[in-house]
């Protein structure tokens, strides 16, 4: 197979063009022409994504519960999953404290400046500041309350809810456990062809995926610059150094903190983890969202990395909603270098508070593009600084997105591959046929 026809490399080509047909489109005066005629190919491709989503946590799930014959074995595998979570986002957090601090990028952030983008981005931080208020206005225990829905079919028509669907096919997988097997088997035998079928259906949006990263690229760029290409620039020249120090601290966590993880917990080599989960990556770089991503990384999880379904089915969904290293360390990164550059002293006790809220905030933010930054607001308030100061970062946040989603995304799945070998789960990696998405026109014997 010639490099260009394998899949990572169809997707990069997608994205490099579509990056080059963004600027182009600003500097030509396309917008229109980009928003009516190319930007909806990306919604397809994202929908296809999203669509595939609750069928698939649903089936794989609920078979993934009721293979496990023991109800133990899935609290104590829960356990140790949300504990990895959510020692993985500390440690993100403190790279992101370390590196804000010693590098200190606010402090060379000009009066004037600081000013100008205060006013330019007034309305929008109003209204990120009402959607922040809702969050906080809940109560201590909500965010528990709303994990059990009252209704299911108002749950799996939104993958917001992702996390009611997931409590939803617990109970439904433990339930199957609990009857007779000559009652079970039949269901569970169904909901596993359910599942090889949604399967197939995530290899024809994969089929679509090089021309929807295109689409989605050249609208982010068109979108972001609007009628001026020399405002990103402008943008990035002043906030260059704020995006350097995010962009820095979240290559250490993707390029120390999760190899190291990989390395020496798994016998899994670093080669075989990145170039399985690379397609996953690119789609998360590409669509801001791990929630739009899930359906891949579940699939080259198992797939490629050789995680058995019992383990994807449980640990991605749940990653998806709570895992967010990258979004949490943008957070710490972004509150202290806000703080920096009003000129608001923090003290230790502030940092340690942007530990506990910033890990606590990535878990309340929902898996969809821009949430870190409405989350972030209630980090800033628990420092004391003042939320309008998100404007000064509002202009490059949709880029960092990108980078903070690919973390965590990468983040899940080295978690899944972590506890898939401590539950002897972690069979032969498959990366012979890792680049092309298992789709065939014809049905399988
Ligand atoms: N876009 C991120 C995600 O979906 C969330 C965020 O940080 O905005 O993972």
């Amino acid at each position: 197979m010639k490099w260009y026809q394998k899949l990572h490399w169809k997707i990069i080509i997608g994205m490099i063009l579509g990056l080059g047909w963004g600027i182009l489109a600003s500097v030509m005066g396309w917008q229109q022409f980009t928003i009516d005629w190319i930007s909806p190919w990306g919604k397809i491709f994202i929908n296809m994504l999203k669509l595939i989503a609750v069928p698939l946590v649903l089936t794989s799930l609920i078979v993934g519960v009721a293979s496990l014959s023991d109800i133990k074995k899935l609290s104590r595998m829960g356990g140790k999953t949300i504990l990895i979570y959510l020692c993985t986002t500390a440690i993100a957090v403190t790279i992101g404290l370390l590196s804000v601090n010693i590098l200190q990028p606010g402090k060379s952030i000009p009066k004037e400046l600081t000013d100008k983008l205060q006013k330019s981005y007034q309305a929008k931080v109003a209204d990120k500041e009402s959607n922040a208020k809702k969050a906080k206005e809940r109560g201590p225990l909500q965010p528990i309350v709303e994990m059990v829905p009252e209704n299911i079919v108002e749950s799996a028509g939104n993958n917001r809810n992702m996390l009611q669907v997931v409590i939803v096919a617990i109970l439904f997988g433990i339930a199957l456990i609990q009857i007779e097997n000559s009652k079970s088997d039949q269901l569970v035998s169904i909901l596993d062809n359910a599942n090889e079928v949604v399967l197939k259906v995530v290899d024809m949006a994969m089929l679509l995926a090089p021309f929807g990263v295109f689409s989605l690229l050249a609208n982010t760029i068109v979108s972001v610059a609007g009628d001026d290409i020399g405002q990103i620039g402008e943008l990035l020249s002043a906030l260059g150094f704020y995006c350097f120090v995010v962009v820095l601290a979240l290559l250490l966590h993707a390029g120390v903190t999760f190899p190291l993880i990989i390395k020496f917990l798994t016998p899994m080599k670093l080669k075989t983890f990145f170039k399985g989960i690379g397609p996953a990556q690119l789609l998360a770089f590409s669509t801001s969202s791990s929630g739009a991503t899930l359906p891949v990384t579940m699939e080259r999880c198992e797939k490629n990395l050789g995680v058995e379904e019992e383990v994807t089915s449980f640990v991605l969904p749940l990653g998806s909603t709570i895992n967010m290293d990258g979004t949490a360390l943008y957070q710490a990164v972004a509150a202290v270098f806000i703080a920096q550059a009003t000129g608001i002293d923090l003290t230790f006790g502030n940092q340690l508070t942007i530990i506990f809220t910033a890990v606590l905030a990535s878990v309340g933010t929902v898996a969809i593009p821009g949430a870190g930054i409405i989350m972030l607001l209630i980090v800033l308030e628990a420092i004391g600084v003042p939320s309008a100061g998100i404007a000064l970062i509002l202009g490059v946040d949709r880029i960092l997105d990108m980078l903070r989603t690919t973390v965590n995304v990468t983040g899940d799945a080295a978690v899944c591959v972590l506890v898939a070998n401590q539950e002897g789960q972690l069979g032969e990696p498959h990366l012979s046929d890792a680049d092309e998405p298992h789709f065939v026109m014809s049905r399988k014997n």
